[in-house]
C-alpha cells in the first residue's frame, strides 16, 4: 500500500486536571467526584501517564495528542498555563506527541490565551457550551451566555485551531426542542468534534438538593437515550465527530454511591445507536410474515440487532424467523430488505 493511503491510528493520553479553585458552581458539577481524585496531578504523575502510554505505542503508525481534560484549562493563570504546557514539549520535539487539546469553559479564551496556547502546540480546544439556550444555561448556573460560546467559537477557528463543542441534555429548562437546536447552532459555529453528556444527579451538588426538594426530574435512560440518537444524527449528517456519547466509567463515577439519579448506563452508546436502527426497522412493525432478512454494513450489524437483541426481538413479534446479515457494500447505516 503506498505510504499516503496509510491513515494513522489516533491516540489520546488523556490527563484529568480538575481545577481545584473554580469559582464556579455549575448547578450539576461536583468535579472532585466526577473526577475521583482529590487532587490535582503532580508533575511526576503527568510525564508518569505520558511515559507509560507512550510505551505502548508503537510511534510508526500513530499520531499521539496529550489532552488535558477538567474543568477550565484556561481557568488557571498564565503561569500555570504554560507549566502544564511546558511538560509536553520535549515529547513533541522528540515527535512522540504530535500536539495537545484541552478543555475549556466559553468565557475564558482571549486572543492572549489563543497566542499562548497556539506557541505551545495546542491543536484542538473544546469547549463546554453544555447548552445554546440561554435559559438553560441561567439555571444551570453556568455563568456565561451562549453568546460567550459564539464568540470564543469564532475566535478559536479564526486562530486555526480545530474546535470542538461539548453539550450537555436534560439540564434544568431543557426539551428535545432546545438540545436539537443546540447541536444544530453546534453544526453552524464550525465545531468539528463534539461530546453529548446526559445529565446526571451527582451526590453533593445544587442539582441533588434541586432533585430532592422535586424541583428537578432527570431525564430517564429511555428518554435520554432517544434525545441522544436525534443528535447523532444531526452531528453524522454534518460530519461533526461525536468523541462521547454519555459519561465513560473511567472517569470516575462507577459506584452508586456518586451518582444520586440520572440515565447512566455502561453502553449508552450502543444503546443510542441501537435506537437509530429501531426507528429505521420500526416501519417493518407495520408488516407481518415469515421471514424477514435485513443487510447492513458489516461495523452495524450488532447495532441492527440491537443491545440485547432488542431490535431482532421487536420484529420477532410480526415476523417468525428474523435474520441479519451483513453486506459489504452497503455504507454508513443503509440497508437492504430481502
Ligand atoms: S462544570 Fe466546570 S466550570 Fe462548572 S463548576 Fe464544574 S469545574 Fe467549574
Amino acid at each position: 500500500m503506498p505510504e499516503y493511503a496509510m491513515k494513522k491510528k489516533h491516540f489520546n493520553i488523556p490527563v484529568f486536571i480538575p481545577e481545584a479553585a473554580c469559582p464556579f458552581q455549575c448547578i450539576y458539577c461536583n468535579q472532585r467526584k466526577i473526577s475521583g481524585r482529590l487532587q490535582i496531578p503532580s508533575d511526576d504523575e503527568i510525564i508518569t501517564i505520558m511515559e507509560e502510554r507512550l510505551a505502548t505505542i508503537d510511534p510508526s503508525d500513530s499520531e499521539v495528542e496529550l489532552a488535558y481534560f477538567g474543568g477550565n484549562f484556561t481557568g488557571f493563570s498564565v503561569e500555570e498555563q504554560k507549566h502544564y504546557l511546558q511538560l509536553a514539549q520535549p515529547y513533541i520535539e522528540a515527535g512522540q506527541i504530535m500536539s495537545i487539546r484541552l478543555s475549556t469553559r466559553p468565557d475564558y479564551i482571549s486572543t492572549e490565551i489563543l497566542d499562548l496556547l497556539k506557541s505551545h502546540n495546542v491543536k484542538s480546544i473544546e469547549l463546554g457550551a453544555q447548552s445554546l439556550d440561554d435559559a438553560v444555561l441561567k439555571a444551570s448556573k453556568r455563568g456565561h451566555t451562549a453568546k460567550d460560546t459564539e464568540e470564543a467559537s469564532r475566535m478559536i477557528l479564526d486562530k486555526g485551531f480545530t474546535l470542538g463543542l461539548q453539550m450537555m441534555i436534560g439540564l434544568p429548562g431543557d426539551m428535545l426542542e432546545k438540545s436539537i437546536a443546540t447541536a444544530q447552532r453546534i453544526v453552524e459555529l464550525g465545531a468539528r468534534e463534539t461530546r453529548i453528556y446526559p445529565t446526571l444527579v451527582i451526590k453533593d451538588t445544587l442539582l441533588e438538593k434541586q432533585y430532592r426538594d422535586g424541583k428537578y426530574q432527570p431525564l430517564n435512560l429511555d428518554e435520554a437515550v432517544h434525545w441522544s440518537a436525534q443528535l447523532l444524527k444531526i452531528f453524522e449528517v454534518a460530519n461533526v465527530k461525536v468523541l462521547k456519547l454519555g459519561l465513560h466509567p473511567s472517569e470516575g463515577l462507577l459506584s452508586g454511591n456518586d451518582l444520586t439519579a440520572g440515565p447512566w448506563h455502561p453502553s449508552f452508546r450502543e444503546l443510542v445507536i441501537t435506537e437509530i436502527w429501531r426507528e429505521k426497522l420500526a416501519p417493518f412493525m407495520k408488516k407481518t410474515g415469515e421471514t424477514i432478512t435485513i443487510e447492513v454494513p458489516p461495523d452495524q450489524i450488532n447495532y441492527a440487532v440491537g443491545y440485547e437483541g432488542r431490535n431482532r426481538k421487536m420484529l420477532l413479534k410480526k415476523f417468525t424467523q428474523v435474520k441479519f446479515t451483513s453486506n459489504p457494500l452497503l455504507k454508513t447505516r443503509d440497508f437492504k430488505i430481502i
